[in-house]
């Protein structure tokens, strides 16, 4: 840091002031979030999110109006063999433990939950097929509760913008609800997956080449090689 420096370099010197910054173009880029999964109600969201593992949600948008046709309650789904589920879902990859998965959530939450969704973390998480990113998801959009999903394109853009030093997704979400006002929280997550989609893919980037590293890191005045996440 040069010794008088301007007041943009201070400005983003900390990760508190790169965050406010990113938290507020962001906004003003994306003014609407919607949910890229399509679906009717908190059961089909949390299949949807569980088949969108190592699958674009664009795939998993082509494939569920096929499911839902088979079942789109939790009653209707436990009582589909599993292999009917599976053919139905192939196109998503790791199909036989998405099946089970389908299967067997669909009857935990009919026996113990009078098949619905459960509206806690914990009861989400005993869910087969249900870690903390797709019961962070349910409850972030399904039920408004604020939550911060880290997938790999937040993970991937936490760490360039110098907001975590990412060493694991935890470590990331927890970097970044320090950062951010918990009330925005569910609507900068998709924020920031739509800028990640956009502009600031898994292929390489020199950390030149948009505004937001443009605007964050006005020093950088050459390629940077960024981390790979
Ligand atoms: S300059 Fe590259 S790394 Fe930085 S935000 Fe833009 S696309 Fe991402």
């Amino acid at each position: 840091m040069p010794e008088n420096p301007p007041p943009s370099l201070r400005l983003f010197a900390t990760r508190t002031g790169r965050a406010a910054y990113l938290d507020r173009r962001l906004a003003e880029l994306y003014p609407e979030t919607p949910v890229p999964l399509v679906h009717r109600d908190a059961y089909t969201l949390l299949v949807a999110v569980l088949l969108s593992a190592q699958c674009t949600d664009k795939r998993v948008n082509l494939v569920t109006p096929h499911l839902w046709a088979l079942a789109d309650t939790p009653e209707k789904m436990r009582h589909v063999p599993v292999e009917k589920i599976q053919a139905v879902i192939r196109p998503c990859g790791l199909s036989p433990q998405k099946a089970r998965a389908i299967s067997g959530l669909s009857l935990i939450l009919v026996e113990k939950h009078g098949g619905q969704v459960p509206r806690t973390f914990e009861e989400l998480e005993e869910l087969p097929g249900v870690g903390h990113k797709t019961a962070s998801v349910v409850m972030a959009q399904a039920f408004g509760v604020p939550a911060f999903p880290v997938d790999t394109h937040i993970h991937r853009l936490a760490q360039r913008w110098q907001l975590t030093n990412g060493r694991n997704v935890e470590q990331t979400e927890r970097d970044l609800k320090k950062l951010f006002p918990r009330e925005h929280w569910n609507a900068l997550h998709l924020r920031i997956i739509f800028y990640g989609r956009e502009h600031c893919t898994a292929r390489g980037c020199d950390g030149t080449s948009c505004e937001m590293c443009r605007t964050l890191f006005p020093e950088r005045r050459r390629a940077v090689r960024l981390q790979k996440t």
